[in-house]
C-alpha cells in the first residue's frame, strides 16, 4: 500500500455488511458487473412539517437497520425534552448524541471506530437545526467513509424560509423525500408550514429558532397550517 493509499484508509475500514471476506481493500476498487461501486452509501433527507412523524420514522429506521445487524449512531439537536435523546409525540424515546456547533460528525465516527465499535450509519434527527458544516461532514462520511447518513428535519422555519442546513441537504443529498404522513391544518387541508404563534398571533419575524412547547408554554407555540391559512394568519376557530 502506498502512503497515499494509507492516508485514504478510512474508505477501506467499512466493509459492506455481507460482503465476502476477500472484498477488495479500498472501496473505489470494488465495482459490480455494471461498473458502478459494489456498495455505495447514501445521504438521504426526510423532511416534513412538525408532528408529521419524523422522529418516529427516524427511530423506526434505526430499529430496522439494527435488526439486520447493522450498527448506527443516533444524533439529535434541541429535542423538545431535556437530555440527549430522541423523543416522539407518540411516546417512543431513544438515547442520542447531542450535536453541538463544534461537534465534528466525522471525528465522532472515527472515535467509535478507534474504540473498535462499528458504525455503519447515522440517524440524524432534527437535522435542520444542525449547521451547514455538519451537512458537509455528512456528505464526507458517505463519500469517504462509506457510512450511510439518514437525516430527518423540517424544511422551513416559521417565516417559511428554508433552514440553512435543510437547504444544504436539499442540495447535497442523494435522495430527498417528503414524509408521507399528513398533518392537517384546522381547515382539513394538508399542513405544510410551521407557524410560530406568539400571544395568539402568527409571528412574521424573530429569531429563526425559538423553542416553545405546545403544552407548557402559553406564550410561544407552533402550529402547522396549510399555505392559505399560514399566509392569512388565520389560526382557526380554536386558535
Ligand atoms: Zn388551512
Amino acid at each position: 500500500m502506498t502512503d497515499d493509499a494509507a492516508a485514504a484508509a478510512p474508505t477501506c475500514l467499512a466493509r459492506p455488511l455481507g460482503a465476502p471476506d476477500d472484498f477488495p481493500a479500498g472501496c473505489a476498487a470494488a465495482r459490480g458487473m455494471n461498473g458502478r461501486p459494489l456498495h455505495a452509501a447514501a445521504l438521504k433527507f426526510f423532511w416534513g412539517p412538525m408532528d408529521c412523524g419524523k422522529s418516529t420514522m427516524a427511530l423506526q429506521m434505526n430499529y430496522n437497520h439494527a435488526r439486520q445487524g447493522r450498527r448506527g449512531l443516533v444524533t439529535t439537536r434541541i429535542d423538545r425534552s431535556m437530555g440527549a435523546q430522541v423523543t416522539t409525540r407518540i411516546g417512543l424515546a431513544h438515547s442520542a448524541i447531542e450535536v453541538t456547533d463544534d461537534l465534528d460528525l466525522r471525528a465522532l465516527v472515527r472515535g467509535r471506530w478507534d474504540e473498535g465499535v462499528r458504525v455503519d450509519y447515522l440517524i440524524c434527527d432534527e437535522a435542520s437545526f444542525y449547521t451547514v458544516e455538519h451537512v458537509e461532514q455528512m456528505a464526507e462520511l458517505v463519500d469517504s467513509y462509506d457510512v450511510d447518513v439518514y437525516a430527518f428535519g423540517l424544511a422551513t422555519d416559521f417565516r417559511s424560509s428554508m433552514f440553512p442546513a435543510a437547504q444544504r441537504l436539499f442540495e447535497l443529498a442523494d435522495e430527498v423525500a417528503r414524509i408521507q404522513v399528513e398533518v392537517l391544518c384546522w381547515c382539513g387541508r394538508e399542513g405544510l408550514l410551521n407557524a410560530r404563534v406568539v400571544d395568539g398571533r402568527v409571528a412574521r419575524e424573530g429569531a429563526q429558532v425559538v423553542i416553545g412547547d405546545t403544552v407548557e408554554s402559553a406564550e410561544v407555540r407552533y402550529q402547522v397550517l396549510c399555505r392559505r391559512h399560514y399566509r392569512s394568519g388565520d389560526l382557526g376557530p380554536r386558535g
